[in-house]
């Protein structure tokens, strides 16, 4: 397979100074808004006429200069890479930036963010824990409400039902070619590498909704066509833990270097963080409310009930067929490694071989992770049925 396509993704979300998003602003006019993991109205955004842009840190390509003067030591790296980008001047093209609820060091992020940049759109998007449609569905209308209002008082378009529903219908459509693609990878993980998936689904990060759904389809229809990509005899693990902070690419290729098919994975989630299809019926800002309420992913930063946590993890592992579990978790990640132990137990209950390790967005050195993820493979190869 060619793979150019692949490589264009790449170099696009690994050029720190967000081209596409210059060139879109250029060409429409519009705002550009940024936004951090895990998940964001998009489609609210979308039908405003705005531009999402997704922003997950400055990864291994950034050196940090002054983002570390605002944290201490002891937390994860994503904050520090993201505040440098925005005052080395490479986040100027957003008009603004959304810092979805995940967990305290985003809040403050929010918070410094409002201080250093009084003049452009900096909210912090709380999102429910309350999953009753009176409760948790009323705050987060009334949480999309204030956001359509402000990005309004900004220029973008007033937000009006018939926009809103046709740009659920296009993200619908984007995420039927996420699931396909995912669905690809557990199928036939060495025609669907997870080095590739990510620099596809992180370059559709940063290009409008109908540009991302043309780059799924065209590398979609290259797998299909390719005979070349042959089986190797690697083993099947699902990775888990990274939902926020990106491991750097070379680790993902470590990983796959040392014997590892990752037929599943957390990278890049707001692709996947509605399961499902929003319904195009009814009122469509209810509708895209009651998906994030009842259609959303089990994550560490989703309250789940009693006694529950785990169940999603190891029904992923049965349904793609892995045969043990990488817990790769950002340094610090604290919802990620608060969440570890309770998933561990529910995965050693399930008689699931896993492993664990950390990583930072910046690392360069893989050797460690490398022989460890490679030992794992091959007792998996080993062991496995037995
Ligand atoms: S990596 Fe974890 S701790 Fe850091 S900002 Fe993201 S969710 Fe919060």
């Amino acid at each position: 397979m060619s793979n150019s396509l692949v490589e264009r993704a790449e170099a696009l979300w690994r050029d720190l100074s967000f081209p596409s998003v210059a060139r879109w602003k250029e060409e429409t006019g519009g705002l550009a808004i940024g936004y951090m993991p895990v998940w964001a109205p998009r489609e609210l955004l979308h039908a405003q006429g705005c531009l999402p842009v997704g922003i997950l840190g400055g990864g291994q390509d950034l050196e940090i200069i002054r983002g570390d003067a605002y944290y201490q030591s002891y937390i994860c790296h994503i904050p520090r890479s993201t505040i440098e980008l925005a005052l080395n001047g490479s986040l100027d093209v957003l008009d603004g930036m959304l810092f979805p609820a995940t967990c305290d060091v985003i809040r403050n992020l929010s918070g410094i963010w409002k201080l250093k940049f009084p003049g452009k759109l900096a909210r912090y998007l709380d999102v429910p824990q309350n999953f009753d449609p009176a409760v948790g569905g009323a705050f987060l209308r009334h949480e999309l409400f204030e956001l359509s209002a402000d990005l309004a008082a900004r220029g973008a378009r007033p937000l009006v039902p018939e926009a809103l529903r046709r740009s659920l219908a296009l993200y619908n459509e984007n995420r039927a070619l996420v699931r396909t693609l995912h669905a690809m990878r557990a199928e036939a993980p060495w025609k669907v590498p997870a080095s590739e998936a990510y620099s596809l689904l992180r370059a559709s990060l940063l290009v409008p909704v109908e540009t991302s759904t043309e780059m799924l389809r065209a590398y979609l229809a290259a797998v299909e066509a390719d005979t070349a990509r042959r089986p190797m005899d690697q083993a099947r693990v699902l990775l888990t833990g990274s939902f926020c902070e990106q491991p750097p690419l070379g680790l993902i290729r470590t990983l796959e270097r040392s014997g590892c098919y990752i037929v599943d994975d957390d990278f890049v989630q707001v692709h996947r963080w509605i399961r499902g299809d929003v319904p195009l019926t009814g009122d469509p800002l209810d509708a895209l409310v009651q998906a994030f309420l009842e259609d959303s992913i089990e994550s560490p930063v989703r309250y789940s009930a009693d006694g529950s946590k785990g169940a999603d993890l190891v029904d992923r592992v049965r349904r793609t067929g892995a045969e043990g579990v990488l817990f790769c978790a950002a340094s610090f990640c604290d919802p990620a490694l608060l969440d570890q132990p309770m998933t561990v137990a529910a995965v050693e209950k399930a008689g699931i071989p896993w492993t664990a390790f950390k990583y930072a967005e910046n690392n360069g050195q893989f050797q460690v992770i490398r022989e460890q993820a490679g030992t794992f493979a091959d007792a998996l190869k080993l062991w496995s049925g037995a």
